[in-house]
């Protein structure tokens, strides 16, 4: 049988290749959980496109409830750190603390993130703050950087085949700004 992985998702493009290298590998279920993404017409473009995706694949999803004020008091006092800076940093702490507190409270073995696949995103900050969560939930992080071996190209490649929807900022009201 295989182990249970709970996938979090930014938007569909930065997923499907993801999602299709790690279905083989796990009992895979998708996690949406993104408070950061502004405004809220974006966050519901890019929710309806990773749940088209895996309603048309028969893949388990899961959308976490959006709540931006959360996350604007989470990284307050840090609105105008640049892209890559300590904002981000934060940004990705939440979402993955929560992500693996979630695994860990619905019995998962992994979680993992598809934040790594993002051209504005540094991978080694994603990456920690994963690290950093599953010391803090006991629940074991995938740690992959899917932007290697060609992730990147594959994933657009595959993105455009499908016609997805894809954004051009990253998803805050600073990063659209
Ligand atoms: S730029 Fe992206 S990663 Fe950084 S804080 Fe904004 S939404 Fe989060």
């Amino acid at each position: 049988m295989k182990e249970k992985l709970l996938l979090h998702t930014c938007c569909a493009p930065c997923s499907i290749y993801i999602i299709n290298q790690l279905l083989d590998k796990f009992d895979l279920t998708v996690y949406f959980f993104n408070p950061n993404i502004f405004p809220e017409e974006e966050y519901l473009q890019r929710l309806s496109e990773i749940k088209r995706f895996c309603q048309s694949r028969g893949i388990d999803y899961i959308e976490a409830n959006y709540q931006p004020n959360e996350w604007l008091n989470f990284i307050r006092g840090y609105e105008n750190e640049p892209e890559k800076g300590f904002r981000c940093s934060l940004c990705f702490n939440l979402r993955l603390g929560k992500t693996a507190e979630f695994a860990k409270a619905n019995d998962f073995d992994w979680f993992c993130t598809t934040l790594t696949m993002g051209r504005q995103k540094n991978s080694l900050q994603v990456l920690d703050a994963g690290r950093k969560a599953e010391t803090k939930y006991l629940v074991k992080f995938y740690d992959r950087d899917f932007k290697k071996n060609f992730g990147v190209q594959v994933t657009d490649w595959l993105a455009k085949q499908l016609g997805l929807y894809r954004q051009d900022y990253c998803g805050c009201i600073f990063s659209k700004n």
